[in-house]
């Protein structure tokens, strides 16, 4: 039967490459899911089980394991019918449950859907590649079946694919190196989302097409006789570039097709890298190169360990070829990109992964960034941007990301080289922190003991470790003073009491009193008084019997005694100063606390305390010494005057959409200001009456929502 024939077909061609491959799991996956879809259509009217076996397929194109292709048969089994996981674990296994869950996981992923679910989304996918590539490999084959396929659904769905398909898929295959498949998606989906430029590139090339093959016979008959004639052995072929790529190309230099003439590439496989450069030299001094097209992706292979050699030359009519030099094994990782690598190591799944540099990147990434929106925002800009090579002294090769910069490449080093990094010496010259690396750089970091990261980094750098230690070392660095300055006046107070940290040590206080309030260790305590969470007089309660406890009072007291206004009926700062009340309170303008941030005050000589949030600059660079324990009191009604800042597109009626957004949270708006820019955008600042830091959060996620609007912000009032 037809059916079984597709089955042969799948096991021969494993044998192929993998004579010894126990492909009794296959047959045992063919039948379970041909069994479990039984009866379903798919929208072509064809039975559904045509495409596990079209995916398959392609995963044998792919020369994957066994397990791979299994999974490939029953990827749709646990979403689409009644089997479970746990009978794909019974019957297949763990190590195929573990993969055929992961694409069931991804399969439900929405792309087109909002940006932050779209992130978290992508995160998810980023990191269930990193467990196991195999799940990626076999969701792109099941993308590729499905566009294969697409013309038989609705034409809205067929755009949402096929965008989803450009933006995320074919960007995922370019960066594994599975170029046939990027080509195969990206044409498909031109077809989709532009059909018109579709067909008429068709057309175009169709007219073409016998014109075509006679130059492409021509120039191969020529390209293999010069090739000969210097006695090198090669394979030449000829192909017509793909549809996307043509479109692309029009696009950004802005020409019609007619003055595209590059449309065919020529592939020169040849036996040893030594023949690669000779045959560069050969085709160069037959035919002028066009300058600025040559490529060595020999000496500076891509992150995926794409190699070739790139060039485009005027050819033998006058036309602009493009040739592309190999040898036999660079051609077979270029043709299977990182499966190539993948193929037939059975157990070694993520270690082979690990090899790739981008994916260790990834999986940094992953452990390092907690905001969902940055990761997909960098992981965007690492799936398009290109790569930049430098090297170091000692001549090993380091790829970044264009504009990346020196401390990025200090971090590549070492963590410890990063953050005491001063500059560099680039090519001999020196640079400063923000060069901007250059490809074939050679870098010399220098380094100071007493540097240190700084926030302004941040903006510098391009690479996610770089960002995630810098951030990682000013939280740390943060703490530590938060710490410090906790122990110090904890241990202050207790000198008043005449006790001291020592004592209560002794007198094994600590313990119970950290149980109490919920603290892990004593440092976490010191951190908690320093940032404010806890107050002195709080931990004293706990720390000191009961008769000689201080009742919640620091050692500003006296300065305190100076600052105290008069008392008053009310006290409507909102906020407590170490128990006291009736202190003048200030809210720092820099940062303008809200009800809910954690906060810190700074006593001001004559002006009373004045509060910051923890994560203020101001608050930073102030004295330690005057920084007091400060809470919201939880019974204090109590709104704050807060700006807020929305970039918007320059339309009727958006005012109204964006005042009832922020109303409908049931907040006051005391002003609104619009201004119209230049590029028709509007710049929205509104001052809303605010009562905690979840409204502000509230309101401004309200904002963001509204059709038209760009980026909401919140500004220093
Ligand atoms: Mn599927």
């Amino acid at each position: 039967m037809n059916q079984h024939r597709d089955l042969d077909k799948i096991i021969t061609k494993v044998q192929s490459y993998h004579p010894e491959a126990k492909v009794g799991l296959i047959t045992d996956a063919y039948t379970f899911s041909e069994r479990m879809h039984q009866g379903q259509k798919r929208h072509s009217g064809e039975p559904y089980f045509i495409h596990p076996v079209g995916v398959a397929e392609i995963i044998t194109d792919m020369k994957l394991d066994v397990p791979s292709v299994v999974t490939s048969l029953l990827h749709d089994t646990v979403e689409d019918t009644l089997t479970t996981l746990d009978q794909i674990e019974q019957h297949f296994g763990h190590e195929v449950a573990g993969l055929v869950d992961g694409v069931t996981k991804i399969s439900k992923i929405h792309f087109t859907t909002r940006e932050e679910r779209q992130a978290e989304n992508f995160r998810k996918m980023i990191f269930a590649m990193a467990r196991d590539i195999r799940v990626i490999l076999v969701k792109l084959a099941d993308r590729t079946h499905n566009m294969r396929t697409l013309s038989y659904l609705s034409e809205d769905k067929q755009r949402e694919i096929s965008s989803e398909t450009l933006e995320i898929y074919a960007p995922l295959a370019h960066r594994l190196g599975i170029y046939w498949m990027k080509s195969e998606l990206e044409d498909n989906a031109l077809r989709y989302i532009y059909p018109k430029v579709h067909s008429e590139l068709k057309r175009n090339i169709i007219k073409k097409k016998s014109e075509r093959k006679q130059y492409i016979t021509k120039v191969m008959g020529l390209l293999k006789k010069i090739l000969t004639e210097a006695g090198i052995t090669a394979q030449v072929s000829g192909r017509p570039k793909h549809f996307y790529s043509i479109y692309q190309k029009m696009q950004s230099q802005n020409l019609v097709f007619s003055q595209i003439y590059d449309l065919v590439g020529f592939r020169i496989v040849v036996q040893s890298v030594r023949e690669c450069y000779q045959t560069l030299g050969i085709v160069h001094s037959h035919w002028r190169p066009v300058p600025g097209r040559f490529k060595d992706y020999i000496a500076l292979p891509k992150a995926n360990m794409y190699q070739s050699l790139h060039t485009t030359v005027i050819g033998p009519y006058g036309e602009r070829i493009e040739v592309q030099i190999r040898t036999r094994e660079m051609h077979r990782v270029a043709e299977e990109g990182i499966a190539a690598h993948w193929t037939y190591k059975d157990g070694q799944g993520q270690e082979e992964a690990q090899r790739f540099a981008w994916l260790r990147q990834m999986v940094e990434l992953q452990q390092h960034v907690q905001d969902p929106q940055e990761f997909l925002h960098t992981i965007k800009e690492d799936l398009f941007t290109e790569e930049v090579y430098a090297f170091t002294p000692q001549g090993d090769l380091n790829s970044f990301p264009r504009g990346a910069s020196v401390i990025d490449f200090a971090y590549r080093i070492h963590s410890e080289v990063g953050n005491h990094c001063t500059g560099a010496r680039v090519n001999g010259r020196q640079v400063p922190l923000r060069y901007q690396l250059q490809n074939s750089d050679v870098v010399e970091i220098v380094t100071t003991k007493n540097q240190s990261p700084s926030k302004d980094w941040l903006k510098i750098v391009k690479t996610p470790k770089a960002k995630a230690r810098i951030r990682h070392w000013l939280k740390e660095e943060q703490r530590e003073r938060s710490v410090a300055l906790g122990q110090e006046l904890l241990e202050r107070e207790l000198a008043r009491t005449h006790s001291s940290l020592a004592a209560v040590r002794k007198q094994r206080r600590i313990g119970p009193t950290l149980e109490v309030l919920g603290f892990s260790d004593e440092e976490t305590l010191f951190a908690a008084l320093g940032y404010g969470q806890v107050t002195v007089g709080q931990v004293l309660g706990h720390l000191l019997p009961q008769s000689t406890a201080v009742p919640d009072q620091t050692t500003h007291t006296i300065e305190l005694e100076k600052i105290r206004q008069k008392p008053s009926a009310q006290d409507s700062s909102g906020v407590k100063v170490g128990g006291i009340g009736n202190v003048l309170i200030r809210f720092g303008r820099c940062c303008n606390p809200l009800p809910g941030e954690r906060i810190v005050g700074v006593i001001t000589r004559g002006k009373g305390v004045t509060v910051h949030t923890i994560a203020c600059q101001r608050l930073l660079e102030s004295d330690p010494q005057r920084h007091i324990a400060v809470s919201w009191d939880p019974t204090a009604e109590y709104a704050r005057l807060v700006k807020i800042e929305v970039l918007s597109e320059d339309r009727p009626g958006l005012l109204t959409s964006m005042s009832k957004a922020i109303s409908t949270v049931g907040l006051n708006i005391s002003s609104a200001d619009v201004r119209t820019l230049s590029d028709k955008r509007a710049l929205n600042v509104f001052e809303v009456l605010i009562p905690s830091a979840d409204d502000l959060q509230r309101v401004m996620r309200n904002l963001e929502r509204v059709r038209g609007v760009v980026k909401v912000s919140r500004v220093a009032p």
